[in-house]
């Protein structure tokens, strides 16, 4: 082989795949009678069966059952004729049965996709599967560095959380930066959270996602040795996450080294990589069906009153929204729940882009619940933003969302434009600048500004400006 003398540097292409984990808002726990439940007291959801009492048997959560279905049906998987439970066997204080019942060789859920639009137009990232298993009981580490297991004196564990419902969706490796994967995972958080099924919190960890992550030169079709990213609990921590391992996995090629497929949390605080452990392949597990519960059968009544069931879909809207008013926008409008009232407003006649961003901005600033607002009266204050005072446009769009809002009537209760109350406060600002008021008359016009400015001021900002600055050129002018 010969080295090319001045080769230019190897353009990279990332290579993603997802593992996401949702915990199901079932009110019972995946196999047992158990409530599910958040932020209690330690240990008090349990039972013999999560425990895992000798004896015990397993019986499968219909509802969870469901959700993966609909869920599965809203994303366009094939759903099995016939789904088996597994377990998946490993050795860890989390786990009291010594095994997680998952789902392997037959899960409920197969392929599917997500179409993600985007700044480039629509992105489809395939799914390999979603299926159903039982989440771990929480550890935490005492003693040791930021609450890692390395170095702690003692394990404290909480079985409140063993046995929740988790569902779990494995993307095909078709994304291809850190931001289409937080792309993908925003519009899968609110597909989710639309179908009901789940919160999908990240800081609550009803949204898991782990990242698994290589790099090839660009144009090759290849799949490189790939790392797994764990732990980030944000989609902040997801975007630089996986920036920072796509940054370490170049350095590597690039010095002439090898990946070896390891698995590595990103620490937040630190923006750095550390092993977690060295990966562990499927054959690790000694997965095997699971005997204690009988294949399930989905009827195909219960697939079309689901397939019934589903709504207009996030993606669906945002592919919609997306070429008037901007992507960023759009998926900002349908991740907050704010598109609705949008559409409403547009239908109504409002302006697409002035209705967009007053929902992203004051809307947003002020709490107002969309679904309160009478989006005739809303974009009648949009349609007069130009002609009223600011600081009379923000109080109005706070106050949108309460029963009696009449749009007009606000911008002349709120709004100063009576000349008999602006003339003193005109003449006052006039009396305290004699020296600007001498200049202005001398022939420096610009400074008409000024004057407005320091009346706008005066009147807390409510003060019709159009109004103010006719009056004051009147006065100089006298
Ligand atoms: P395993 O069974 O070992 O967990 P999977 O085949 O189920 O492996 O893949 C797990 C995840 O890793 C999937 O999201 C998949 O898309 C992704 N993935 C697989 N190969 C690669 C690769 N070479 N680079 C990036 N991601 C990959
Ligand atoms: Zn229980
Ligand atoms: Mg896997």
């Amino acid at each position: 082989m010969t080295a090319l003398v001045g080769k230019p540097a190897t353009d990279w292409e990332p290579v993603i795949g997802l593992e996401i984990h949702v915990q199901l808002k079932t009110r019972t726990k995946m196999f047992c009678r158990c409530e599910t439940s958040f932020g209690l007291e330690p240990n008090v959801r349990t039972c013999p069966t999560c425990l895992a009492h000798p004896g015990t048997l397993p019986v499968a959560n219909g509802q969870a059952i469901e959700w993966t279905i609909k869920f599965g049906l809203a994303v366009g998987c094939r759903i099995a004729d016939r789904a088996l439970f597994a377990r998946k066997n490993y050795f860890y204080q989390d786990l009291p049965k010594g095994y997680q019942i998952s789902q392997y060789e037959a899960p409920l859920c197969v392929g599917g996709r997500l179409v993600v639009p985007g700044p480039d137009g629509e992105r489809e990232i395939r799914l390999n599967r979603a299926h159903l298993e039982e989440d771990a009981a929480k550890t935490i580490h005492v003693g040791g560095v930021e609450g890692r297991i390395v170095g702690a004196e003692h394990s404290l564990v909480d079985f409140n959380r063993g046995g929740t419902p988790l569902m779990e969706i494995v993307t095909e490796p078709d994304i291809h930066s850190a931001e289409e994967a937080k792309r993908f995972l925003q519009l899968l958080r609110q597909t989710v959270v639309e179908l009901g099924i789940s919160d999908a919190e990240m800081e609550k960890g009803t949204l898991r996602c782990d990242a698994n992550i290589s790099i090839r030169p660009a144009g090759s079709s290849e799949l490189r040795t790939r790392c797994e990213l764990k732990n980030m609990n944000s989609f902040n921590f997801i975007g630089r996450g996986i920036d920072a391992e796509i940054a370490r996995q170049i350095a590597v090629y690039e010095s002439g080294g090898e990946i070896s497929q390891d698995t590595y949390d990103f620490d937040a605080a630190s923006g750095t990589l550390t092993v977690h452990r060295t990966k562990e392949e499927a054959e690790d597990y000694r997965y095997f069906p699971e005997p204690d519960l009988v294949p399930y059968e989905p009827r195909s009544e219960l697939i079309e009153r689901l397939e019934a069931e589903l709504p207009e879909l996030p993606g669906v809207r945002l592919a919609r929204i997306a070429p008037v008013v901007g992507y960023e926008t759009a998926l900002d409008l349908v991740t907050s729940a704010r598109d609705a009232l949008y559409t409403k407003l547009i239908a109504v006649g409002a302006e697409p882009k002035a209705a967009a961003n007053v929902l992203m901005n004051q809307l947003a600033a002020a709490g107002v619940d969309p679904e309160a607002v009478n989006p005739d009266e809303l974009a009648k204050l949009i349609e007069r933003r130009s002609e009223i005072p600011g600081a009379v446009f923000n109080e109005g769009v706070a106050a949108s969302g309460t029963d009696s809002f009449a749009a007009i009537d606000f911008i002349s209760q709120s709004s100063i434009s009576d000349t008999s109350e602006l003339e003193p406060l005109i003449d006052r600002i006039l009396a305290a600048n004699p020296g600007q008021v001498e200049q202005y008359r001398g022939g420096k016009q610009g400074l008409l500004g000024f004057f407005v400015g320091q009346v706008m001021k005066e009147s807390g900002g409510k003060a019709n400006a159009k109004v103010v600055s006719e009056l004051v050129r009147a006065k100089l002018n006298d």
